[in-house]
């Protein structure tokens, strides 16, 4: 079928969705009015999603007509941010620094895992629930056993994504939390960075989980989040699966639900719980103070988690705060209820608090308290540290970004 020669570039229009933020089924209602072929919509959603082109000139399949008005399009069919900087660290993540159409800033972070080292990864172990949880038997993992036999990449990769410029959540020891929020990305801009990320793999890598526990909270920008990951599990583009995307939380209760309705609890959740004691986590992370412990263990218990999955703990160890035995057995009255594993990190130090990580031995002590009551419970490897791209360390650049100069002034103020 042939496209109307009259065709304006304008037409392709569509509400306020970025052209890069639309689905095929989004594609379909813009490209309706050119009267071509359906299918021209998941070819076009194919040439972005699957194989990272977004210059119509090279979407060779398609008519030119449509390539021109593509090409015309407002707002413009174009790479949804730019790689500033890549820093590598002696651990083999990769920490790229994204510039945004707006000259804001945002970070996400590559974690390899060599091959056959999965179990043992505490990262992949959150990213990765292949490997870790009792379903170990899918034909998921029997097919990636395969493929693991056979020579080909010999790196799968994690990808921690950002979601917001900043984070207004204010966790007293998160660098991204004492910048504030500036903005929240589009599901362009999240799911982006899978794309630029992907591109960033060496020829040893396979991308192949993805977790927003990027910059900001992702459940605060439910829509953007919601569609971002639309876009990077629908089978034409990406095609990353469900389960293998983690969406980490502050404890966002309604939107917790809301991800388990939209998604059917096929997407992993983690929690940052950090403290199960209400008072001393309202001192340690605000949103407490708006949901608290009872109401955020209801909304866990309620996620629709399938079989033999379970929901990921975070809790960052912060020496004399949260470390204690007795800390330990809050966690653990907390946890009774709910079908969860814990991820513990020790805490990564960041400029403008006093806070930091327990000695080793503190940490092994509280990990053992933990697995003795018969739960799951691995210390996360600390990765990318010396990039500053480990969990809590990404903040917006002092020299570049209004918002960390209010950031400044908050610190100096405290
Ligand atoms: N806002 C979401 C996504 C961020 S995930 C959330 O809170 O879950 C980043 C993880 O790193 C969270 O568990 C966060 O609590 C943790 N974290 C933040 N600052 C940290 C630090 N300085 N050291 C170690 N972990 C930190």
């Amino acid at each position: 079928m042939r496209y109307a020669p009259a065709l304006s570039a304008l037409t392709i229009m569509d509400g306020e969705l970025q052209p890069l933020s639309r689905l095929p089924e989004d594609w379909e209602r813009a490209l309706a009015r050119h009267g071509g072929p359906r299918y021209r919509a998941r070819q076009v959603f194919r040439w972005i999603w699957a194989r990272g082109v977004t210059d119509p000139d090279r979407m060779s399949d398609l008519p030119k007509t449509l390539r021109s008005a593509l090409a015309g399009s407002v707002p413009a069919l174009a790479p949804p941010a730019t790689v500033v900087h890549t820093h590598r660290s002696l651990d083999g993540s990769k920490k790229l620094v994204l510039g945004l159409a707006d000259g804001a800033e945002i970070e996400t972070v590559l974690l390899p895992v060599a091959r056959g080292t999965e179990t043992l990864d505490a990262d992949a172990a959150a990213a990765d629930d292949d490997g870790d949880d009792e379903d170990g038997a899918s034909a998921d993992a029997r097919a990636d056993a395969r493929a693991d036999a056979r020579p080909g990449p010999t790196r799968r990769v994690t990808q921690c994504v950002s979601t917001q410029v900043g984070c207004a959540m204010a966790c007293t020891f998160c660098a991204s939390g004492l910048a504030g929020l500036r903005r929240h990305l589009d599901a362009s801009e999240i799911a982006g960075q899978v794309l630029l990320g992907r591109a960033a793999c060496g020829p040893d890598e396979v991308l192949r989980s993805v977790v927003f526990m990027g910059m900001g909270e992702p459940l605060h920008n439910y829509a953007g989040t919601a569609r971002a990951i639309r876009l990077l599990s629908h089978p034409e583009g990406l095609a990353i699966p469900l389960r293998r995307i983690t969406v980490s939380t502050s404890g966002l209760v309604p939107e917790i639900a809301e991800l388990g309705r939209d998604f059917g609890g096929a997407v992993g959740l983690a929690v940052s719980l950090h403290q199960a004691d209400d008072a001393k986590r309202s001192a340690l992370m605000p949103v407490n103070r708006r949901y608290g412990l009872a109401e955020l263990a209801r909304a866990l218990a309620a996620y629709p988690l399938p079989p033999r999955r379970r929901i990921t703990i975070e809790y960052t160890l912060l020496a004399g705060e949260n470390d204690a035995p007795e800390d330990a057995r809050a966690l653990l009255r907390f946890l009774r209820p709910l079908r969860a594993k814990v991820n513990l990190i020790p805490m990564n130090r960041i400029t403008g608090s006093t806070l930091g990580p327990p000695d080793p031995a503190r940490v092994l002590a509280f990990q053992r308290l933990v697995t003795d009551a018969g739960i799951g419970c691995f210390v996360r490897r600390r990765r990318g540290d010396d990039v500053a791209a480990a969990c809590g360390q990404l903040a917006l650049d002092p020299t570049r970004s209004a918002p960390r100069r209010a950031s400044a002034r908050r610190a100096r103020d405290a």
